[in-house]
C-alpha cells in the first residue's frame, strides 16, 4: 500500500522518474585561482569562485536604505513587517517561522505546537508546520506556520545544522555553502542591518551561478545573446573569459548573416532538410538528423533517423502534430530536391492536405539557406556541448537535439532579439530546469518497491531534455562518466 502511495505522489509530478535535481558540483566547478591577490578581487572564504564574490559584491554593495521606517533601530525582529517577505536571516532564532502558509508545502495544520516567545516575552500561537524549498530546490523542513508573526524568519542553527552548511556573514552579504563541497547553496543580502534572503525570484537564482554556468547550460552562446535574456542582465555580460569548449568547436563569434522572415504566421512557410550520412551511429543508432525551421519564429525541430527516407513519415508526423497542438496547418515547405522530399508518396501528400512545394535549384544551398544557417549553428552548439562534456562521438545525437532545445531558448536577432520558443507559444520560455549538458544529476528511483530505506536518488548522467514540459534525460551510472 506504501507503495502505491509513494507511485501516486510521484505520477502527479508527471515525468516523476526523470524529476531530478543536479548536484552543485556538477554545475558550479570553477576552479580557484588562490594565486590572484589582488585586493578586493580574490574571494576569501573557500568553495566560493572569485567571479560569484566579486558578482555578490557589486551587486550587493553600497546599498541605499529604501524604507523610511528601516531607520529606526529593530531590536525586535517579531513586531516588525517585513513588506518585501523576505527571509530574515537571524542568529537568535531556534526555528524557521512563515507568517504566510500559501508558501509552504506538506503542510501540516493543527494547535498541537506549543507557542512562540517571542523577546518581549509574549507568545504567539503556531497553527502547523510545513516545508519550504530554497531557490536552488532545496528543502528547509519543519518551518513554523505563525500567522501573526508580521516577517519570516530563517534559524541560523537550524539551517547550518538541517543543510550541513556553512553561514558566513560579510559587510554587505552573507552566504551558505555545503560542508562537504564548499558549493554556494543560498546567498543573502545586508540591508539596515538586516540579513535577508529573498523568495523564489529569477534574479537571485541567476546569482546563485555564474554568468560561465549559464553560459555552458545554454549551449555555448556569445556574451550578447545573453545579455537579451531578462534574468541574466544585470550579471556582468562582457564577460571575455576563455572557453575552451567554444574554441574547440570553432565557434565564428561572428553572427550569421542576417535574413529577414517572410511569413506572417507560423507554419505558413517550413523549410526542411536532411544532415547525414555521419560516419558514427548515434545512440540510438541513426545516421542523419531531419530539421525542420518555421520560417517566421525560426524555432527548429530536429528528428534522428536511420535512413534519409524515414524523413518523409516525419514530415508527415510532424504535420498531423501541428494541425492537433497548434490547430494550424503548413501553407508552404521549401527544400531542396532531395527524394524524401519529393517522392510519389510525398507530392500525394502535398496535394491531399493543399500544400505548395517549393524546392531549390540542386547544388545550390544557399538558396535553402535558412535551414542551411540553422544547421551550423545546430553543428556548432552540438560540438561545443560534447567538447564540455568530454562525451564520446556515439553521443552526437543527444548533443544535437539538446543543441535544438537550447537554440529555441536563445533569443535570436532576426526577430528581434526575442526566443522563437515566444513566438511560438506567446509565453517566455521558462530557465529553471536548464542544466550543463553531461553534468552529474540525480534523478528519482522507482525501483524501491515500497521499500523506506532503499535509496530514492540516484546518479545520473545529464543527456538532455525529453519532450515535453517537465523532466530530463539522464545516463544511469554508477562510475562517474565512464
Ligand atoms: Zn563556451
Amino acid at each position: 500500500m506504501a507503495g502505491d502511495k509513494e507511485r501516486s505522489e510521484k505520477d502527479k509530478d508527471g515525468v516523476a522518474a526523470f524529476q531530478a535535481y543536479v548536484s552543485g558540483r556538477g554545475d558550479q566547478n570553477q576552479p580557484q585561482i588562490w594565486s590572484k591577490h589582488k585586493e578586493g578581487e580574490t574571494c576569501p572564504v573557500p568553495g566560493l569562485s572569485d567571479t560569484q564574490y566579486r558578482q555578490f559584491v557589486k551587486l550587493f554593495g553600497n546599498q541605499e536604505s529604501t524604507a523610511k521606517e528601516d531607520n529606526a533601530p529593530i531590536t525586535n525582529m517579531a513586531g516588525n513587517i517585513d513588506k518585501e517577505g523576505k527571509w530574515i536571516i537571524d542568529s537568535g532564532a531556534t526555528e524557521h517561522i512563515i507568517y504566510d502558509d500559501l508558501l509552504l508545502k506538506n503542510k501540516r495544520k493543527g494547535n498541537f505546537e506549543p507557542p512562540v516567545t517571542i523577546p518581549n516575552g509574549e507568545t504567539i500561537a503556531v497553527e502547523g508546520r510545513g516545508e519550504y524549498v530554497l531557490p536552488n530546490g532545496m528543502l528547509i523542513k519543519e518551518v513554523l506556520h505563525v500567522p501573526n508573526f508580521k516577517c519570516n524568519l530563517l534559524s541560523v542553527s537550524r539551517l547550518a545544522k538541517d543543510l550541513q552548511c556553512a553561514v558566513t556573514f560579510f559587510p554587505d552579504f552573507c552566504v551558505m555553502q555545503d560542508l562537504r563541497s564548499g558549493t554556494l547553496i543560498g546567498v543573502g543580502d545586508c540591508n539596515n542591518g538586516l540579513y535577508k534572503m529573498g523568495m523564489m525570484g529569477s534574479e537571485r537564482r541567476a546569482m546563485m551561478t555564474t554568468l560561465d554556468t549559464w553560459h555552458k547550460r545554454l549551449g555555448h552562446p556569445s556574451s550578447s545573446k545573453l545579455s537579451h535574456i531578462d534574468f541574466l542582465k544585470n550579471i556582468s555580460v562582457n564577460s571575455k573569459e576563455f572557453c575552451d569548449s567554444c574554441i574547440k568547436a570553432k565557434f565564428s563569434r561572428l553572427p550569421f548573416p542576417v535574413s529577414t522572415n517572410k511569413t506572417n504566421a507560423c507554419f505558413d512557410l517550413l523549410h526542411c532538410d536532411v544532415w547525414g550520412k555521419y560516419r558514427t551511429p548515434s545512440f540510438t543508432r541513426a545516421n542523419y538528423f531531419l530539421t525542420i525551421v518555421d520560417d517566421l519564429g525560426r524555432a527548429v525541430w530536429v528528428f534522428l533517423i536511420k535512413h534519409k527516407n524515414e524523413a518523409s513519415s516525419c514530415l508527415i508526423n510532424f504535420h498531423k502534430m501541428i494541425q492537433t497542438q497548434f490547430e494550424k496547418n503548413i501553407k508552404r515547405i521549401q527544400c531542396d530536391n532531395g527524394g524524401e522530399f519529393t517522392s510519389n508518396k510525398m507530392l500525394d501528400f502535398y496535394t491531399k492536405e493543399g500544400i505548395i512545394l517549393e524546392t531549390t535549384c540542386p547544388h545550390t544551398p544557399q538558396q535553402n539557406g535558412v535551414v542551411e544557417r540553422k544547421h551550423r549553428h545546430l553543428l556548432e552548439t552540438a560540438r561545443a556541448l560534447k567538447f564540455e562534456a568530454n562525451f564520446p562521438t556515439k553521443f552526437w545525437g543527444e548533443c544535437v537535439l539538446t543543441a535544438t532545445h537550447v537554440i529555441n531558448r536563445l533569443p535570436s536577432d532576426v526577430i528581434e532579439n526575442k526566443t522563437p520558443y515566444e513566438l511560438l507559444y506567446n509565453e517566455k520560455p521558462d530557465y529553471e530546469r536548464m542544466k550543463v549538458f553531461g553534468c552529474l544529476a540525480y534523478y528519482k528511483s522507482t525501483e524501491t518497491k515500497g521499500d523506506k530505506f532503499v535509496e530514492r536518488g540516484r546518479p545520473g548522467i545529464f543527456l538532455g531534455y525529453p519532450q515535453g514540459p517537465k523532466g530530463i534525460k539522464s545516463m544511469i551510472s554508477n562510475k562517474e562518466k565512464s
